[in-house]
């Protein structure tokens, strides 16, 4: 007997070592964000995060059996990997354990419900159920990958979802905010379309993966609440009727329903290989102190402005209109941002992930706040015409650094609560098409930095 086991152990050895080898290479290049794989796995460039996934159907026997290893060892190694922020294993098959508690006012049903809700609202190309719900980083996110599928007539069907588990890895206080990250594994069928350049189509069953969605809730916000199993304002009761799009503002009594201050909101989503807990920023404590009067300020919300605001350079890189820039951005650094386009040309993207933003310093001069961010984003870009022509051959991962920065004197009052670049930070109107430098209602420049984070530096670092 004990021969046969260490026989065993040792054939389990070598298969364990083979494995790790397809392993390292599969999710390597899962990590960047997806692209085309040769045998091992799949890395599918599919979703809204172009995640890696493990496992799933392929074409060829020995694949398919490599791929049957590779996931079992996959699985293994996870129950056996210690999530960051919990001292337990994470156990792959129970859907109640939550090695982290659950904060006041968040349930798997929710986390669940929200999945759900975003996979069909992904795969429709449609936010207005889910828009009171999600920040508005996570609303341009979207709304970006919308417009670019649109340009080449892709649409990403998903099917056969399944989540297979939920639970809480981390919890953190944010200023006046609290934050929660849930990791989310499940499977679904994935399938990428485009009736006019079906040369790009991909198509994966089965597949797996896991994601963490943060949420975020006010200290103070209202208890009982649920934004999740219903239609209506979470302020005055009124039913959505007509679709918010870039504002979730109630028509009937203004409220922003995505202020954090009624449930737990939808602030960002990342893939497995992107997620650290526990950034590099050291500095929290000091600049905590820095913005304690400012009461709608946090990391997490500064965050997802970056993001925001990079989806937007983004768009204008790929052929949206270049005054979107004079909402965010000071002169200097939209003019670097307008000659980077002009020396890159026309191109689409088709596929384009922020896979991940992260404030990681922060500096003051004579007046201002400034803070750093780098973000890193995963994309391939084509040229559109009768044919799709590709520019690059596979999907590139770059990292970016980002400036945002106000007058420190601003920071002793909160700012009003408006949707970053797409409402009046004076008066709270609405930009419309035509607004240029200035409100049109109160005359209030756009970009202030006794008022507004002001993009101040962007360049890509490599
Ligand atoms: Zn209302
Ligand atoms: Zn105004």
């Amino acid at each position: 007997m004990k021969k046969l086991f260490s026989s065993l152990n040792k054939t389990y050895m070598i298969i364990y070592a083979f494995c790790l080898l397809c392993y390292q290479e599969t999710f390597a290049r899962a990590g960047g964000g997806g692209g085309h794989s040769s045998g091992g796995g799949h890395s599918s460039g599919g979703g809204y995060g172009g995640g890696g996934y493990s496992g799933g159907g392929g074409d060829s026997g020995i694949i398919i059996i490599i791929i049957i290893i590779v996931f079992v060892v996959v699985i293994s190694l996870k129950k056996n990997k210690k999530l960051p922020g919990n001292g337990n294993a994470y156990s792959e098959n129970n859907l109640s354990e939550s090695s982290t508690e659950l904060p006041e006012g968040l349930t798997n049903e929710k986390i669940g419900a929200a999945f759900l809700s975003i996979q069909e609202a992904w795969q429709n190309k449609d936010l207005k159920k889910v828009r009171k719900w999600i920040s508005d980083g996570v609303y341009q996110r979207f709304n970006a990958q919308f417009e670019m599928m649109n340009k080449l007539s892709q649409v990403n069907k998903l099917s056969n979802i399944n989540i297979d588990g939920i639970s809480i890895v981390s919890t953190n206080n944010d200023g006046n905010y609290q934050t929660a990250d849930a990791a989310v594994s499940f499977t679904m069928d994935d399938e990428f379309i485009s009736d006019k350049y079906p040369s790009f189509n991909q198509k994966y069953r089965g597949e797996s993966a896991m994601e963490y969605w943060t949420f975020i809730k006010r200290h103070d916000a209202q208890t009982g609440k649920n934004l999740y199993d219903n239609n209506n304002c979470p302020n005055c009761g009124a039913p959505f009727e007509i679709s918010m799009g870039e504002i979730s503002r109630c028509g009937g009594c203004g409220t922003l329903t995505n202020n954090a201050s009624y449930d737990w909101v939808l602030s960002e989503i990342t893939q497995e290989d992107d997620y650290n807990e526990g950034s590099s920023f050291s500095k929290k404590e000091d600049l905590q102190e820095l913005t304690k009067n400012d009461d709608l300020f946090s990391i997490q919300r500064i965050e997802d402005v970056a993001s925001n605001i990079f989806m937007q350079i983004m768009e204008v890189m790929s052929g949206q209109p270049e005054k979107i820039l004079t909402r965010f951005s000071d002169e200097e650094t939209m003019n670097q941002i307008l000659k980077d386009k002009k020396e890159s040309g026309d191109f689409v993207f088709d596929r384009l992930y922020l896979n991940c933003v992260d404030l990681y310093d922060f500096y003051t001069d004579e007046t201002k706040l400034n803070l750093n961010f780098y973000l890193r984003a995963s994309y391939q870009r084509v040229q559109a015409g009768q044919k799709l022509k590709l520019i690059d051959e596979e999907m590139i991962t770059q990292t970016y650094e980002m400036v945002l920065s106000k007058n420190s004197k601003a920071l002793q009052t909160a700012e009003k609560e408006t949707v970053f670049s797409y409402e009046c930070a004076k008066c709270g109107a609405p930009y419309s098409d035509t607004t240029n430098d200035v409100c049109e209602y109160c005359r209030a420049p756009l970009i202030d930095f006794n008022r507004n984070w002001v993009l101040t530096y962007f360049k890509m670092v490599g």
